[in-house]
């Protein structure tokens, strides 16, 4: 397939391939997305297959005013409400009681749905002029890390789908928050920058986080033994080409173990990444972590050490449940 690459002039023409069933990877505030009509089950199947995706595995869908939520989902909680009055546009994806409507296939057979409004002038326009919510994964190849940079989404998906909308860097840099607000009790399924401290001060009631967020550590020093409690936690994810290792511990003593391995292992001719963010740069960690990622990748480095960021529940938690999952959960504890 011829893919189309086009500026932010050229968005009526993104927006009719959408309309028209096709394919058209776009930014918004997190990562760049993969954009199908979120309502045609053949167009959605197609993203599947342009990220060589795991189809139990569902999409967000992407809509432009925060009313639109109505054509997905019978009913509003006050929290509901109020999470959309706090954080739309922005990095909060709902995930709601579905419609009847929303295709199974874009909700990998759930009876919920993934919702969210995103904080990008392109994004919003993109979805108005289509004229339907569009559902889109991150534009990777499955697997891979997420792009952040347009020439992140040519690397990966040129030849694959009809046209990739070429805007500014994501601000954000990792993935939307989830939260399940379909139960009884609001539930983080994948952090964010939006933490779950954001979260209970807006709707002022405890909100949990998934259990699986802290115990998928595999090869965890531990020893203890690893039983996936979703499928997609079994799949490698935000992987680079290269091996990696997380060092955990101390910042002096992961420091120094970091400059101990590199050495050791390029004095055995490997050429060493090293990724070590500023202590408590947390916002900073999130916008660069995929970007150095794919960096390291094009530098064909055979190893990347990575320092672990010391955060138990904010957005260095976020950036730390990629970071463990683009090392296979690869840790040394210092
Ligand atoms: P991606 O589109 O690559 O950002 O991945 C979307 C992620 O959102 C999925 O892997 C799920 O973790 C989550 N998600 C979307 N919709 C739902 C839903 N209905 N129920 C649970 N998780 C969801
Ligand atoms: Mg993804």
């Amino acid at each position: 397939m011829n893919t189309k690459i086009l500026t932010e002039e050229k968005i009526k023409e993104a927006a009719a391939i959408i309309k028209n069933g096709g394919l058209v990877a776009f930014p918004t505030e997190t990562v760049y997305g993969l954009g199908a009509n979120a309502l045609d089950p053949e167009a959605v199947g197609k993203v599947y297959e342009a990220k060589g995706r795991p189809s139990d595995n569902p999409m967000i869908v992407h809509i432009a005013r925060a009313s639109d939520i109505g054509q997905l989902t019978p009913r509003l909680s006050p929290d509901i409400v109020t999470l959309i009055e706090n954080f739309w546009p922005g990095p909060l994806t709902l995930v709601v009681k579905r419609k009847k409507g929303v295709p199974d296939r874009t909700t990998g057979g759930l009876d919920t749905v993934g919702v969210r409004m995103p904080d990008s002038q392109l994004a919003l326009e993109l979805i108005e002029w289509a004229g339907c919510p569009i559902a889109a994964p991150s534009a990777n190849l499955s697997g891979k890390p997420s792009p952040t940079r347009a020439e992140d989404v040519i690397e990966d998906l040129d030849g694959k789908v009809e046209a990739i909308l070429k805007g500014p860097d994501c601000r954000v840099g990792i993935e939307s928050t989830v939260l399940d607000v379909s139960g009884e009790t609001p539930t983080i399924l994948r952090p964010g920058i939006i933490t779950p401290e954001n979260i209970e001060a807006a709707i002022g009631k405890k909100v949990v986080v998934d259990p699986a967020l802290y115990v998928n550590r595999p090869r965890d020093v531990s020893g203890e033994e690893f039983k996936p409690k979703s499928p997609g936690m079994k799949y490698k994810h935000y992987a680079p080409k290269a091996d990696m290792t997380v060092i955990e511990g101390n910042r002096d003593k992961v420091q120094a173990e970091i400059e101990r391995l590199k050495a050791l292992n390029e004095r055995l001719g490997n050429k060493v990444g090293v990724i070590l963010f500023e202590e408590k740069a947390f916002i900073e960690a999130a916008h660069d972590f995929f970007a150095k990622l794919r960096d390291l990748d094009r530098q064909e480095v055979d190893l990347i050490l990575a320092g672990a960021l010391s955060d138990t529940d904010g957005v260095g938690f976020a950036v730390m449940n990629r970071m463990l999952k683009s090392a296979g959960y690869n840790i040394v504890k210092v």
